[in-house]
Formats: structure tokens, C-alpha cells, sequence
């Protein structure tokens, strides 16, 4: 099927014009909603450690700013495209929503491959990136924050650019930033945190018990090796399957999630781990296990593999990682499924604390923000499924029908300008 071959931003419109229909909005706000309000190519130079000057092509899609100042993160990929962008920055602006904070979404990349990028070129490139997109970029405006390949050190370049231009210290543009220049405890692990407490809710409504529970993880960066921390040693999660790039590591009876960490921090990749057999990332996601946790990249479980991917739940930490029609093998299996825009906003919420913290210049402890943020998760988790059940629907579509329809709200609330 063509849809196997469909790009990110083609799957976020089928997903946004299903609940647009459920909803019953007018064309009107349909049309308004399914079109990002601005988008920012940009080509830089960047010089290279050996004196040569190669050109890069950057990003800033901000898809709809109705509720709230933009927020979305920044990518550094080879694979990073416009509508790849587009999709991230739609689903940003659902996320926002569902789970009630005031912010719009936006998302950027930049194509490089950092793997291959010395620390210098890259803190250029950042820097210059950032300057490209300073004319959208502000702690009002647009405040981006890490996504895939992009760290604190990176967010720390960004605000101290942005800083420099105005002559004084703006730690508010920029989420994800180191502790030391106005980030926000618990900010690192915000996102699996949060990923475990919807995957905690989950297995409670299907009379799952979490220690009995066999999880396979895909991506092991900051969602996906955090999360399994977190189910291990939070949950007692039998953890039995991980993957990173370069591969997956399986092992029926455990896997030591720590000595899993270590490895990975010592060899750069799960590759070689003692005590468990290696499988590729296809196989990974179809080993049999109670919950799947991809948290890797978009488009991992398509039509092509949906009926050989037998969890009982299905825990979506990376953006997009579920095509439609995959979707609805799982929705038909009575797999569930805890959409995106749910399962990882826990990163996008401590962000909001992150911004309100600077703004106030008055910082929060670490239990407050987790705290703050397990009843936000758990609220907004609670309020999907009561809407998915009232329904008759996936979680996927309780939580658009909840998002959209306070998207479109704030639309036309605000109205059609002038
Ligand atoms: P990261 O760069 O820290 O980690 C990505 C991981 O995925 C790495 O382990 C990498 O080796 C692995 N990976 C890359 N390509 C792969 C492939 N083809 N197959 C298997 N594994 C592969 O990124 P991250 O911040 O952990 O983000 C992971 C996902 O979570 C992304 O979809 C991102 O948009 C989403 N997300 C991140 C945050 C956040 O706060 N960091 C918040 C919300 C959503």
C-alpha cells in the first residue's frame, strides 16, 4: 500500500482531518488548521575545522500560535526535511493543547549529521542557525527546546547567541539548557518520566501488573534510555529488549538496565552487550513482550510490520512512530496505543516550567517539578481515556478530539484577522 510510503506531514493531516470530521468543524477552520502559519527555510555557511566553508539548510516551521508563544524542539539529522518540519511542529501544537499548556507548536532541523561534526563545527553551526532564526525566535515568540541529536551544551550556544545579539542575558528563549545558566531540575529525564506515568495509567485500566510485565524499547538517547531506567527501577518492569542505530539487544529473561547504560556510554552503542542475544531493529520491534516503547524516530510501525507486532500496549515515546494504516491493525488487534502527543509531553511540560522559572527568575526543586508534572500527565492521561471511552475511539483520536478542539477554540475565539 501507498501509505507505507507516506510522509510525516501527510500522516499528521489524516490524523488531524479524522478528528476535524469526528469534531464537525467547519471548512474554514480546517483549512486553517491543517496549514502550518510560518515557515522558514534557511542556508547558512558554516566553516569546517580544516578552513573549508560548506553550506548548510536549516529550518523553523511554527504551525499554529493561537494559544501560546511557539514551542517546539530542534533537530539535527542528515534525514531532517521540510515536511518532516511540518509534522513535528502540527503535532507540537496537539501536544501543547492536550495537555493544557499555553503554548503553540513549532519545530526545527537542521540537515548535518553531528556524528561526523567536530564540537567546534558544530557549536558554529548551531550558533549561525540560531542567528538565521533569530528573526522568529524569542521568549514571547518562538522557544525552542533539544529533540533528536541535540543537547543541553547545544540549547546553552542558542541561548548565549541569542543573549549576545541583545546585550543581556534571555535564558527564557531557550528550554533544555544546562542547570548553571536557567534550566530547570528534572528537565533531563522530563520526557520518560512522563512516558512512565502514562504507561503506569495504562497497564492500571488494562489490569496489567507492571512487575509482571516483559517492555521492548527502541532508541536508547534521552527518552528511550531514561524511560527504561525508569520502568526498571520505578515500575520493576522486566526490561527485555533495547535498541540504538546501530542495532537491538534482547534477552528473554532481563536485561540489566544499568549495566545496559554503562555499556553504552563506554562502547557508544548497545552493540556487544554481555548476557543477551543481538537482533536488528526490525526484528526488536516484533520480539514478544507486554509493552513496546518505540522512542527512536517516526515511521517505525507501518502496514508492512503492523501484524507481526504483538505487545498488549503500545507506549509511543517517539514523535510519529505509527503510520495510519498500522494504527488501525493495532486498533483492530485491541492493541493499545498512547498516542505521541500524550506519551511524551512530559518533556514539553517541564519546558513550560523551565520558561516560567526564568521568566519569574525564581527556581522550583526538583520534587515540585515532578510532582507538578505527574499530576499534569496523569490528568491529561485520565481526561484521554474518559474521552476515548465516551467515544468509542482510540486514544490516539480521544486525544486529537481533545487537543484540536481547543486549538480550534482559541481560533475562533481570537478570530479571522482583520
Ligand atoms: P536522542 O538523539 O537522544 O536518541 C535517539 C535514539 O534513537 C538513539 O539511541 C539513536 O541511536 C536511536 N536511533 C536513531 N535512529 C534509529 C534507527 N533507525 N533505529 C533505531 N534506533 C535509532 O533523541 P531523543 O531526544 O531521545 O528523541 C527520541 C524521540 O523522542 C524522537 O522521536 C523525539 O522527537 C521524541 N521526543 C523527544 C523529547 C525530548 O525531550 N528529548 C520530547 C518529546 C519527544
Amino acid at each position: 500500500m501507498a501509505i507505507n510510503l507516506m510522509n510525516p506531514y501527510d500522516v499528521a493531516v489524516t490524523q488531524f482531518d479524522e478528528a476535524a470530521e469526528r469534531l464537525g468543524l467547519s471548512q474554514a477552520m480546517r483549512a486553517i488548521l491543517r496549514k502550518p502559519k510560518r515557515e522558514l527555510i534557511v542556508h547558512f555557511p558554516v566553516r569546517m575545522d580544516n578552513g573549508d566553508v560548506e553550506m548548510f539548510t536549516g529550518y523553523r516551521v511554527q504551525h499554529n500560535i493561537n494559544r501560546g508563544p511557539a514551542k517546539g524542539g530542534i533537530r539535527f539529522s542528515p534525514e531532517v526535511s521540510l515536511d518532516e518540519v511540518r509534522a513535528l511542529a502540527m503535532w507540537m501544537t496537539w501536544k501543547c493543547a492536550v495537555v493544557g499548556i499555553p503554548f503553540g507548536g513549532a519545530k526545527g532541523g537542521v540537515i548535518c549529521d553531528p556524528h561526523k561534526m567536530s564540537s567546534s563545527e558544530l557549536e558554529r553551526l548551531t550558533r549561525r542557525y540560531a542567528t538565521e532564526i533569530s528573526i522568529l525566535m524569542g521568549p514571547d515568540s518562538d522557544i525552542p527546546a533539544p529533540d533528536m541529536n541535540t543537547n543541553p551544551q547545544i540549547m546553552a550556544w542558542i541561548m548565549d547567541t541569542y543573549s549576545m545579539h541583545k546585550g543581556y542575558s534571555v535564558p527564557a528563549v531557550i528550554t533544555g539548557k544546562p542547570i548553571g545558566i536557567g534550566g530547570s531540575e528534572g528537565r533531563m529525564e522530563a520526557t520518560a518520566r512522563g512516558v512512565m506515568v502514562v504507561t503506569r495509567e495504562a497497564m492500571l485500566d488494562k489490569n496489567m501488573r507492571p512487575e509482571e510485565c516483559a517492555v521492548v524499547i527502541q532508541g536508547f538517547g534521552n527518552v528511550g534510555s531514561i524511560t527504561a531506567r525508569l520502568l526498571y527501577d520505578e515500575l520493576h518492569c522486566k526490561v527485555v529488549g533495547l535498541s540504538d542505530i546501530s542495532g537491538g539487544v534482547y534477552n528473554p529473561r532481563g536485561i540489566d538496565v544499568y549495566r545496559a547504560l554503562r555499556h553504552s556510554k563506554e562502547h557508544g552503542s548497545l552493540q556487544g552487550l554481555p548476557e543477551a542475544e543481538p537482533v536488528s531493529n526490525a526484528e526488536l520491534l516484533e520480539l514478544p513482550c507486554d509493552v513496546l516503547i518505540p522512542a527512536a524516530l517516526e515511521n517505525q510501525l507501518t502496514g508492512k510490520n503492523a501484524a507481526r507486532v504483538k505487545p498488549r500496549l503500545i507506549v509511543e515515546a517517539a514523535n510519529g512512530p505509527t503510520d495510519p494504516e498500522a494504527d488501525k491493525v493495532f486498533n483492530d488487534a485491541g492493541i493499545t496505543v498512547v498516542p505521541d502527543i500524550l506519551a511524551n509531553a512530559g518533556g514539553v511540560t517541564v519546558s513550560y516550567f523551565e520558561w516560567v522559572q526564568d521568566l519569574q527568575r525564581f527556581f522550583w526543586a526538583e520534587n515540585e517539578i515532578n510532582d507538578r508534572l505527574e499530576t499534569i500527565m496523569k490528568r491529561s492521561y485520565r481526561a484521554v481515556a474518559e474521552k476515548s471511552s465516551e467515544q468509542e475511539c482510540s486514544l490516539r483520536m480521544g486525544a486529537y478530539l481533545l487537543a484540536v478542539a481547543r486549538v480550534a477554540e482559541a481560533t475562533e475565539l481570537r478570530g479571522v484577522y482583520p
